[in-house]
């Protein structure tokens, strides 16, 4: 983003990030596409807050984004601000509203939102049990020279005490979670991708950069499953997560889900024509996994 509109924008006050799931990020460089997202959102906003009654409607902002390099993707997400703070809790607590119109989730803007847990993601093994896979990581992580490294890491926002960093260090690879992600490939043939997550110790964001970058570039050797290694990160069309391909995105196993669908053709902020999913709006909660088994 450019850095003086990211300084304006940390000086505003109640505010959130929104990332809007009904877009195509693709579109995110038109400014006519993202003016009319801008407005959509600045709508559904009013709504949760009462609709056009509540006088405190029309001192909400809505900005958008400037790229600050042309060449580079164009970021996607729009600051809301002057946001009442009883509608601005009820709002990030709430987290994923799904509207006729849109459906945006909405992040914190603080300097005490944690780092996201999933690191990167691993294929190449043979396996299909996460327990397994979690063995070859750990393995990895606490062999030499690795776990040296991650220490060293660490200890640029932690200091050298050497017992403090291989206490911390340990207590890293302890909360190493392996999920996996159940694929396909082209013809229906199954193959599996684990997503590596753990708590990083770390506070500054360059330290967290370097350790991931770093565990992201290993190798993860076995003697029975082949060895892993860290693939691209997916681009979810519906949520916009890195975690998961489309296919797997459990968004639309919600019940009363009003947002995309695995079958929108394309993401659209046309009005959709299901009457029966008019008006009001689906919150986040838990569903079925139909989604699972669906890949590529
Ligand atoms: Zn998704």
């Amino acid at each position: 983003m450019d850095d003086a509109q990211l300084e304006t924008w940390s000086l505003q006050q109640n505010k959130f990030m929104a990332t809007v799931f009904n877009f195509d990020s693709a579109k995110a460089a038109i400014e006519a596409e993202m003016q009319q997202v801008a407005a959509t959102l600045k709508a559904v906003i009013g709504e949760i807050m009462g609709g056009a009654n509540n006088p405190v409607v029309d001192h909400v902002g809505v900005a958008m984004p400037i790229a600050s390099d042309l060449t580079s993707a164009h970021p996607t997400s729009l600051l809301v601000f002057n946001v009442p703070t009883e509608y601005l809790e009820l709002i990030l607590k709430q987290r994923v509203w799904a509207h006729e119109k849109i459906t945006l989730v909405a992040w914190p803007m603080s300097d005490d939102v944690p780092f996201p847990l999933m690191l990167f993601i691993l294929g190449g093994f043979t396996t299909t049990d996460p327990e397994a896979v979690k063995t070859i990581v750990t393995n990895t992580w606490l062999s030499e020279p690795a776990c040296w490294q991650i220490a060293a890491i660490i200890s640029d926002d932690l200091g050298t005490d050497e017992g403090n960093l291989i206490t911390v260090t340990e207590t890293f690879v302890r909360s190493l979670r392996v999920i996996r992600l159940d694929l396909h490939f082209r013809g229906g043939t199954p193959f599996h991708q684990y997503q590596i997550c753990a708590e990083t110790p770390v506070f500054q964001p360059t330290t967290w950069f370097t350790l991931r970058e770093y565990l992201f570039k290993l190798k993860y050797p076995s003697s029975l499953y082949g060895c892993g290694a860290a693939v691209d990160f997916y681009s979810c069309a519906l949520c916009h997560s890195v975690a998961h391909p489309k296919g797997l995105c459990l968004f639309p196993t919600i019940t009363n889900w009003k947002g995309p669908s695995w079958n929108s053709a394309s993401i659209t902020l046309e009005p959709r024509v299901n009457s029966s999913n008019r008006g009001g709006f689906g919150g986040r909660g838990r569903g079925s996994t139909r989604g699972r088994g669906r890949g590529l």
